[in-house]
């Protein structure tokens, strides 16, 4: 057995969370942990009171499908922290949930629960449970594992940023975001329930991505039977909380210090299933999958129903558009919402003869709803109008980019180096240098390339940019 240091305290965070408001320049941000990225439409109405009363309005849905309030009030945070849990968006959902009327039992109750909020990272599919290509529908699992992060306190020890995926085959998937741990269903030749196959610091191998085959980040370990699977992401996650030092915050920080089968041997240690590890597991490749599918209507598993959805220009909303997004989920869907991490907005269950109305209330509200629509090529960081480490105003460059941006060019606008817009490597990277200047990056065929590429121009004003990408031949990275 492996020494352990048993670290249980929780790792220090900046990350904003439900009661920790962080500031910014244009004041307080308020992160509201979404599970399997799903609002109800009543949900979305309390929250765009909330953004409204104690905030500016503005709310942004980030690239792990949560929902973001900016310009939290000084004053004002606790008070919008008790709205939010009011309308059971805390870990415990709805706070009267148990009835009490006890003062002290229900604050308790909101200590322990702010606890977990932080750990509530477990990212599906916004299609699961209704993705046709899907081989299971992960949304049981998703639960099971978020009830697990609530009620084990010793996970609340894990870093605010730990993450989780769990992928049911769907063919509208984020697949490019690298994860701590990721989970993806498999078929079995043995049974007629999928398998689990799972992997560390990554992302799930995809067929025809020649990079997988010898990508560490895309190794597959191990796979389990779909009923393991909550009790292996327990063990996985204790396996980390037990072999990591207090500084380290992600698997891939202990992978740096131990290897693989170290981490392998302690979580079977941890279990008492079988995993199951041969040739095939290690060479299976998931079908690849197609974000366009998060705009426009798609039918779903279940016949005449249809799934419709627009993108929120750079991922913003504002608290009129939520409501009006809650009024359409109500009248023609199925009263809830699907926040994507593409930074978009899903309408489940929309009958087929209200796909048209759905599509023209989307684009109605300024969502957009095509493909071709340049909004939805470009993603940009809150820049130097929110935050003090921006360089530029990229939301406004991007909107002007957006008047210029060629067919099939994908662009990702950054206000500094952190990235805070993009979790995977863009085809494109402007990165500010000044107002109004960048540098334009170019990832190269590498899917998991690290940082932002090539440097391949300097110091380009916006017009010089959008120049520039219309003069570069068709790149398949961009298809
Ligand atoms: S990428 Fe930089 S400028 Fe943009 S929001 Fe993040 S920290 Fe601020």
């Amino acid at each position: 057995m492996p020494a352990v240091t048993t670290s249980t305290a929780p790792r220090p965070t900046a990350c904003p969370g439900l009661a920790r408001i962080v500031a910014a320049l244009d004041g307080g941000i308020c992160r509201i942990k979404l599970p399997c990225g799903e609002l109800s439409a009543e949900q979305a109405c309390a929250l765009a009171d909330a953004a409204g009363r104690y905030a500016s309005g503005v709310v942004d849905v980030t690239n792990r499908a949560n929902l973001q309030l900016r310009g939290v009030r000084s004053g004002d945070e606790s008070a919008l922290t008790q709205a939010l849990i009011d309308a059971g968006l805390g870990p415990d959902g709805r706070s009267d949930a148990s009835g009490s009327t006890d003062q002290t039992a229900q604050s308790s109750q909101s200590a322990t629960s702010l606890a977990a909020d932080d750990v509530r990272n477990v990212m599906v599919s916004p299609a699961a449970g209704r993705d046709p290509q899907a081989s299971i529908d992960t949304t049981p699992l998703a639960h099971d594992i978020l009830e697990r992060l609530r009620t084990d306190t010793r996970l609340h020890a894990l870093s605010a940023k730990f993450a989780l995926l769990l992928d049911g085959g769907e063919r509208l998937a984020m697949l490019d975001h690298p994860h701590d741990i990721w989970l993806a269903a498999m078929p079995s030749a043995h049974a007629e329930a999928p398998l689990f196959a799972f992997g560390l610091a990554g992302c799930p191998p995809v067929a025809g991505d020649g990079a997988a085959s010898c990508d560490v980040t895309r190794a597959t370990l191990a796979a389990v039977e779909p009923q393991h699977a909550g009790m292996l992401v327990a063990a996985l996650l204790h396996t980390f909380l037990d072999l990591a030092e207090p500084d380290m915050t992600r698997m891939r920080d202990l992978l740096g210090v131990r290897s693989v089968d170290e981490l392998m041997r302690h979580v079977e240690s941890r279990i008492d299933f079988p995993l199951v590890c041969h040739e095939s597991i290690r060479a299976w490749r998931r079908a690849p999958a197609d974000a366009s599918l998060r705009l426009g209507a798609h039918r779903q598993r279940t016949d005449d129903l249809y799934h419709v959805g627009g993108q929120a220009p750079l991922g913003r909303l504002n608290a009129a558009s939520l409501r009006g997004l809650a009024a359409l989920a109500r009248e023609l869907g199925n009263a809830t919402l699907r926040m994507t991490p593409w930074q978009s907005v899903l309408l489940p269950d929309v009958p087929s003869r209200h796909v048209t109305a759905a599509i023209d209330a989307l684009s109605a509200l300024g969502l957009a709803c095509r493909s071709g629509d340049p909004l939805t090529r470009l993603i940009a960081c809150t820049g130097s109008t929110g935050c003090a480490k921006g360089l530029a105003d990229t939301k406004a460059d991007a909107m002007q980019l957006a008047l210029r941006l060629p067919a099939g060019v994908d662009v990702h606008l950054s206000g500094c180096p952190r990235s805070c817009a993009a979790a995977h490597c863009a085809p494109h990277t402007l990165l500010a240098v000044a107002p109004g200047r960048y540098d334009l990056y170019q990832r190269d065929a590498l899917p998991l390339q690290s940082g932002f590429g090539c440097c391949v121009a300097r110091h380009m004003t916006i017009d010089e940019a959008a120049a520039h990408l219309s003069r570069q031949p068709w790149s398949p990275i961009d298809a």
